[in-house]
């Protein structure tokens, strides 16, 4: 689209220029150096990133137009140099002929090259092979240059001996009617074959730039009759110009877009290297939270198992419970390692048949002291009967343990009225809701979006994943975990899980 915007653009332009194109413009010539080092580096740039592109993927054809526009951007320069009433200053004594046969060989020799990508792209399809090597890139510059060099100096010493192109320093003799003739030919023959074989974004330019091409010569040859410096023929430069840069265009603003693609996907790779990275922080941060109880509990007991040994008359048996507490602890430990590593593994650990009530009073058993530590009361509504849920005995228990050691530590900054920690069970249909409510500072708005969050911690030495796990196990369990909004004073987390029975006789209704 954008690519016949531009043609139809230039078309206009062509036209435009038609009724002038005759008009001479006296002492343009300064002009003409600015133009050709424009076109020179114009060309040059495109025809060495065309060869860049190369190492990527070989293509017979970029390689052919890359070196056409190498040989093009390099004539330019003598091109410019030999033009008559350029660079009086130097001296150069340069003949006639020699701008006029520069021109010729390089508007030819960019054609044919143009020619020669367009047929070798209908032969060759899109892709052909991998890369070629800087070796041989460099060999193919070399070559270029060398080729140029060569045309270069032959033209410009070739002094009475090159075609007689000029009839005078301005306009054109008889002889010079075959190059554009030859050109145009070229032209059609490149633009009809590159219609046939359009594959590539390239195609579609390079088409562009043979249309460009023939209205330059259109202007150039036949509109200001091979006139030089008249207006048709400045505008046929400008639009010589224009068709070099459109091709650099392209590649530079496709190379940015590959730029851009590729800095997305590295930001993506880096994303999910660092979610993988937060769920193993997750996992070893979970592991470490849910352990910490079971062996706190286990340093207490040995320091009481010491001292009871350490009495002047040792008391076996007390100290033997306190060790039996140890072994307990120790094993519950490592039932949390193996129950939280399942519950990352998405296998939901060992279920079996529950009764929630009887889950509940054990979890409840295991806070008896931390409660009383606090100073909390603790209010408990429990389940009318026996509620039976498919579950993870110790997984569940931890989620109990968590949400009423958060309600305790909320309630640690209360003095002045009773600490109070509420648990309510009831059936809700299907379900068996429990509620956990304290009469705490409660969850502020801002937070209370963010509590169920990995590492989302209010406390010094909170470590932010104790409601994520409980989430985790609820959800892995079929229920749901959440805060209530608008509990009134004090926070309420509540958490249902589907019950097996009916619910007849098991609960509150
Ligand atoms: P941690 O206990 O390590 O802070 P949690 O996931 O258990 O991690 O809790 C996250 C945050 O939720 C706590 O830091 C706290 O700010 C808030 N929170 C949890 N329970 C309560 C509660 N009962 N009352 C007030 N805030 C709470």
């Amino acid at each position: 689209m954008l690519a016949v915007g531009i043609a139809a653009l230039l078309g206009c332009a062509t036209l435009a220029a038609m009724p002038f194109a005759g008009v001479r413009l006296e002492g343009t010539e300064p002009v003409l150096p600015a133009y050709a080092a424009g076109l020179a580096v114009v060309e040059i740039m495109t025809g060495v990133l065309l060869l860049a592109t190369l190492t990527l993927s070989r293509h017979r054809a970029v390689t052919v137009v890359a070196a056409g526009y190498l040989f093009s951007g390099l004539l330019a320069i003598p091109w410019a140099i030999s033009f008559p009433g350029v660079f009086p200053a130097l001296g150069l004594d340069v003949d006639v002929q020699s701008t006029a046969t520069l021109a010729a060989v390089r508007r030819l020799g960019f054609a044919s090259s143009l020619l020669a990508y367009a047929a070798l792209r209908l032969a060759d399809g899109p892709e052909s092979g991998r890369g070629q090597s800087k070796g041989s890139l460099l060999a193919c510059v070399f070559a270029v240059a060398a080729a140029a060099v060569a045309v270069s100096v032959l033209a410009l010493s070739g002094v009475g001996k090159l075609p007689r192109f000029m009839a005078n320093t301005r306009e054109v003799a008889p002889l010079w009617s075959y190059v554009p003739a030859a050109a145009m030919t070229l032209y059609v023959l490149t633009a009809g074959m590159l219609l046939a074989a359009r594959r590539s974004v390239l195609d579609l330019w390079v088409t562009v730039v043979v249309f460009t091409l023939a209205m330059e010569l259109f202007l150039l040859s036949y509109v200001a009759g091979g006139t030089r410096l008249t207006i048709g023929w400045w505008t046929g430069r400008v639009l010589g110009l224009v068709s070099a840069s459109m091709v650099l265009t392209v590649l530079v603003s496709q190379t940015a877009i590959l730029y851009a693609r590729l800095a997305d996907t590295t930001a993506r790779d880096r994303q999910d290297r660092e979610a993988r990275l937060t769920v193993m922080e997750a996992l070893s941060a979970s592991i470490a939270h849910e352990i910490n109880q079971p062996l706190s509990s286990m340093v207490t007991n040995a320091y009481a198992a010491l001292r009871w040994l350490g009495k002047p008359e040792p008391h076996v048996p007390e100290a033997t419970a306190a060790l039996q507490d140890i072994v307990g602890d120790g094993h519950r430990a490592g039932r949390i390692v193996e129950e939280t590593r399942s519950i990352f593994r998405k296998t939901g650990g060992e279920r079996e048949l529950l009764d929630l009530p009887a889950v509940l009073e054990e979890a409840l058993d295991r806070l008896r002291f931390d409660v009383a530590r606090a100073g909390v009361r603790l209010a408990v509504e429990p389940f009318r009967g026996p509620v039976i849920v498919s579950g993870n005995r110790i997984q569940l228990e931890q989620v109990v343990c968590n949400l009423v050691t958060n309600a305790l530590e909320a309630l640690r900054g209360i003095v002045g009225r009773e600490r109070l920690v509420t648990i309510r069970c009831r059936r809700e249909g299907n379900w068996a809701v429990i509620s956990f409510a304290d009469n705490g500072p409660g969850v502020a708005q801002p937070q209370a979006s963010r509590i169920f969050d990995p590492f989302f911690s209010t406390k010094s030495n909170g470590m932010g994943m104790g409601l994520m796990v409980c989430r985790t196990v609820i959800e892995a369990h079929g229920g749901q975990l959440w805060l209530e909004p608008d509990a009134g004073a004090g926070a309420t987390f509540s958490l249902r899980l589907p019950a097996l029975d009916q619910g007849r006789d098991g609960g509150r209704e």
